[in-house]
């Protein structure tokens, strides 16, 4: 009997799926693997390259031309970087302009299928915390252990105004709500892998919990979950 090797972590964006991942990895000694950085990669590779996000034919053919590939951050040992086609692409995800066109990429099916090929094939190396919307679902069916950690769309648009406002950006609270609202319409809509807890996921609402809560919570399922 030994410890899950593979764990998934899905839910909405600031869930506090991240953090809670990256420290859980750090604690088990496993390879911490963000999925939502692979979007957020063939977006920047299409805005990069000009193309029309709309073009469903287009973006297909990058997401199934390019390669992803994680290895530990120069920045931070402990914390994941993302190569594409061998470039370092870990300070440009984030943008807003990447953030305002991922769902519409993520949502179609060749891009989902693609990604989801290469997710299979770095989980496969075993002791991993993976972290997404269908990883449970579609991506890791037979996953270890599953959890899948909510929060209300007001305590997680909190948390990303906070989180903003902690590094010294201005942003606005209704705008960054009205954000979430629209990407979390568009990920629990769309048809392919859409955004929902496994049957066999444990579902942790996160609303009223801090973050260390959390973890423990976590850890105490991953103590509990032994695998033959
Ligand atoms: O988690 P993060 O906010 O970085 O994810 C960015 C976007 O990538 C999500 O809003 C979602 O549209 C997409 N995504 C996905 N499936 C995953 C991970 C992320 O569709 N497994």
């Amino acid at each position: 009997m030994t410890r899950p090797s593979v764990i998934t972590l899905d839910g909405p964006a600031a869930a506090g799926k991240t953090s809670i991942a990256h420290q859980l990895a750090n604690v088990l000694g496993y390879v911490y693997f963000d999925t939502g950085l692979m979007y957020r990669a063939v977006t920047l590779a299409a805005l990069d390259r000009r193309l029309d996000i709309g073009d469903e034919d287009v973006i297909s053919r990058l997401a199934e031309s390019v390669v992803i590939d994680i290895r530990p951050s120069a920045a931070d040992p402990d914390a994941m970087a993302l190569e594409v086609d061998g470039e370092d692409v870990e300070d440009r995800l984030h943008s807003g302009q990447v953030d305002r066109n991922v769902s519409a990429v993520s949502a179609y099916r060749r891009v989902r299928e693609a990604l989801t090929r290469q997710q299979r094939r770095i989980a496969a190396r075993g002791q991993i915390v993976v972290v997404g919307r269908d990883i449970g679902t579609v991506v890791l069916p037979d996953a270890d252990l599953k959890v899948y950690l909510d929060a209300s769309v007001e305590a997680r648009a909190r948390r990303r105004w906070q989180e903003a406002t902690r590094k010294g950006r201005a942003e606005n609270y209704d705008e960054i709500l009205a954000a979430m609202r629209r990407r979390d319409s568009i990920d629990s809509g769309r048809d392919v892998a859409p955004l929902r807890p496994a049957e066999d996921a444990v579902i942790i609402d996160t609303t009223e919990m801090t973050m260390d809560d959390v973890l423990n919570t976590v850890l105490r399922l991953v103590e509990g979950t032994q695998v033959s």
